[in-house]
């Protein structure tokens, strides 16, 4: 889709929301609702369809009393009826008032537990699933899914469950009636039934197909805005607000014009059930009136059955216009099942036991490595990391330095060759107990907003305050969280933004301390940090390292030095390794690096490098 807008330079091609949808039809998506999330609640959802039934069989009543006030009361003159009937009239709406009630609140109570489930099985999806997908999908999507898809599919389910079993059975028991007073007067009735049918049927799919796009441009608005919000300094700096406008102005009119095609095609049911109504109302008029004068069709048969015609319209009517919330419905649940369905491509292995980590050896065996679009990013990469070992990687951007990490994580598999820790295939192990073994710290420590205390104990959670304490302390971090107005208890704000650069760094250090892992996997955690904290940070680091298993990534020499050695890598393999000394003395690839970038750097380091 393009579209030009008002500056005519603005056009959309496809849009963010890229996560393929399934064509799935109504009935499997309801079917799926029922089976899966409803029937644990079957003794609610029984509740719902017998105040349903209750509702839709006291309409099928009325008409009976009617035809029995008119031929009895009128006619006959029968008294005694006269006192029985209202009796009768006052029950009969008293038990339909009750099952109304019951229905509702059934029906908004079902209704919200579909969308909070559909909501807890997405969000379970998606902390279980890939880290590529994840990546790979605008963060606006998934927004997108848990609240404007959620809301309308909840919206729906409320509605249509009524609609279908409610208003279904009432049309079902007053048709019956009809039929059951006089065949011939209903089928006149409900001659225009299977044209409207039809005609609904075409509706449907129109509506569906526009519902789709709206909420798909729905789902571009969520990943605009998501985007712009992150990169608003960015956009201003550059000034590109009234850019940025326009492309959201795009994006709300798109939704607007889906919108009215919703609205049109929906407001178009009106009319033609309407007319359809007149059109039998009028024909069984016209035809019980001439079997009145000439036949002999009494005045309670007559009156009864128009009341049923009379009161059969409105559920159809609502029967129809359901459609519509149906198909928007349909169309949400399928964008919601489209994130549920997603199935992580690295899973646990049944019956998977825990890593056992003796020494926290590290071996690649062989590791081959590509991402989605097939170039290889890891080419028999092979390199083994002794117990305590500091091992660093160096080498240009893209070399495939960060996707060593990922991999020993777990967050992909290798495509070929194995990655064992103390001799297991960490394919073969838990998750939990594969991620558990390392900690890994980057150059944007990642933390939540929360207090210092539960950033510093995240997945630690059972540590005691003085753990805590100490292990801000071995970070080098106690004294400025000290000096800070809630201390521990202080929130640090989205993303950490309350905090420098190095203060983050210094709590994700005291985070990895207290976790304690075997392995420590570092993306050059000092990078982004300027030399006054990056001293601070340093004898920090000094600390964490010790005793355990590090495979860093270095563009620093001052990382670089901290290493027993140091692999040099180019498009995915190692070319090169040994210790500083060794590589500078082979005057290769490292030796050249060394020369263009570290020197200069911090000419003491460098001076003491040499
Ligand atoms: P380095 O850390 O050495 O800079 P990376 O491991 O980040 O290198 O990347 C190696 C290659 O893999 C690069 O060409 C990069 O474009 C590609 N790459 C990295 N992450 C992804 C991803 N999630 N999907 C597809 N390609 C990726």
């Amino acid at each position: 889709m393009t579209q030009s807008g008002s500056s005519g330079e603005i056009s959309r091609d496809g849009g963010t929301d890229t996560l393929t949808v399934e064509d799935i039809s109504a009935y499997a998506v309801m079917r799926r609702l029922l089976v899966d999330i409803l029937w644990p609640h079957r003794r609610v959802l029984f509740v719902a369809l017998i105040s349903m039934v209750v509702g839709a069989a006291t309409s099928g009543a009325v008409p009976f009393l009617i035809q029995v006030v008119a031929d009895e009361v009128f006619v006959a003159k029968n008294e005694m009826l006269l006192y029985l009937l209202p009796v009768a009239i006052i029950l009969v709406m008293g038990v339909r008032g009750v099952a109304d009630w019951t229905s509702k609140v059934t029906d908004a109570w079902l209704g919200n537990k579909v969308v909070s489930e559909l909501r807890i099985r997405m969000f379970e999806t998606l902390t279980k699933a890939d880290l590529a997908w994840v990546e790979r999908t605008h963060s606006g999507r998934f927004v997108s899914a848990f609240v404007n898809d959620a809301d309308i599919v909840q919206r729906a389910a409320a509605k249509t469950m009524t609609a279908l079993v409610k208003d279904s059975l009432t049309v079902l028991f007053l048709t019956a009636s009809m039929f059951y007073m006089d065949w011939r007067l209903a089928l006149l009735v409900c001659a225009g039934m299977p044209f409207a049918y039809l005609y609904l049927t075409r509706q449907r799919k129109r509506i569906s197909g526009s519902v789709r796009r709206s909420l798909k441009e729905a789902g571009d608005l969520g990943s605009m805005l998501t985007q712009t919000l992150q990169s608003l300094r960015v956009v201003k700096a550059y000034r590109q607000e009234q850019r940025e406008a326009e492309r959201f102005h795009v994006i709300v009119d798109n939704i607007v014009r889906y919108l009215m095609k919703t609205a049109r095609s929906r407001a178009a049911v009106g009319p033609v059930t309407e007319t359809l109504s007149g059109v039998g109302i009028a024909a069984a008029i016209f035809y019980g009136g001439w079997q009145g004068i000439y036949g002999n069709v009494s005045l309670g048969h007559f009156a009864g059955f128009l009341t049923a015609a009379m009161l059969t319209y409105p559920p159809m009517r609502t029967l129809a216009q359901t459609q519509a919330q149906l198909s928007e419905g349909v169309t949400a649940a399928s964008r919601i099942f489209a994130v549920i369905d997603h199935s992580a491509i690295v899973a646990e292995k049944p019956g998977a036991k825990p890593l056992n980590v003796r020494e926290a050896r590290i071996r690649f065996e062989h590791v081959d490595f590509s991402y989605d679009n097939g170039t290889p990013v890891l080419r028999d990469f092979d390199l083994s990391i002794e117990p305590g070992q500091k091992v660093a990687l160096v080498g240009p951007s893209g070399a495939g330095k960060s996707t060593v990490l990922n991999l020993t994580l777990r967050f992909f598999d290798p495509s070929g060759g194995r990655i064992l820790i103390d001799g297991q295939d960490i394919r073969d192990v838990t998750l939990p107990s594969v991620r558990g073994a390392s900690a890994l710290l980057t150059q944007d420590p990642v933390l939540f907003d929360e207090t210092i205390r539960t950033n510093i104990a995240y997945g630690s959670e059972d540590a005691s305050q003085e753990q805590i304490i100490e292990a801000a302390k071995a970070a080098a971090a106690h004294d400025f969280i000290s000096r800070l107005p809630n201390g521990y208890e202080t929130h640090v704000g989205e993303a950490g933004g309350r905090l420098s650069g190095g203060e983050r760094q210094r709590v994700a250090f005291a985070r990895a301390m207290l976790r304690d892992a075997p392995i420590l996997l570092l993306d050059e955690p000092t990078s982004a940090l300027d030399a006054e904290a990056e001293a601070k940070v340093q004898t920090a680091l000094d600390g964490l390292l010790k005793g355990r298993t590090v495979l860093m990534i270095a563009h620093r020499l001052s990382t670089v030095k901290r290493a027993d050695l140091i692999c040099v890598m180019v498009e995915g393999r190692i070319v090169e390794r040994g210790t500083h000394h060794e590589l500078i003395a082979k005057n290769g690839a490292y030796a050249r690096m060394f020369h263009t970038q570290f020197v200069g750097e911090t000419p003491a380091l460098a001076a003491a490098g040499r």
